[in-house]
């Protein structure tokens, strides 16, 4: 069976804007109409 090798998925990090609450302990996630932090739960509408 040749089972295909995986394909790693490596979103390209870019520097964002870090969280306003965290500081620059985290950043916040890029989203289509959103920006977010994973830690805090902040989230930035655009
Ligand atoms: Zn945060």
């Amino acid at each position: 069976m040749a089972e295909k090798k995986k394909q790693r998925v490596t979103k390209k990090y870019e520097p964002r804007k870090h969280c306003p609450k965290c500081g620059t302990a985290s950043r916040l996630a890029e989203h289509p109409n959103r920006r977010s932090c994973g830690k805090c739960g902040y989230t930035e509408m655009k």
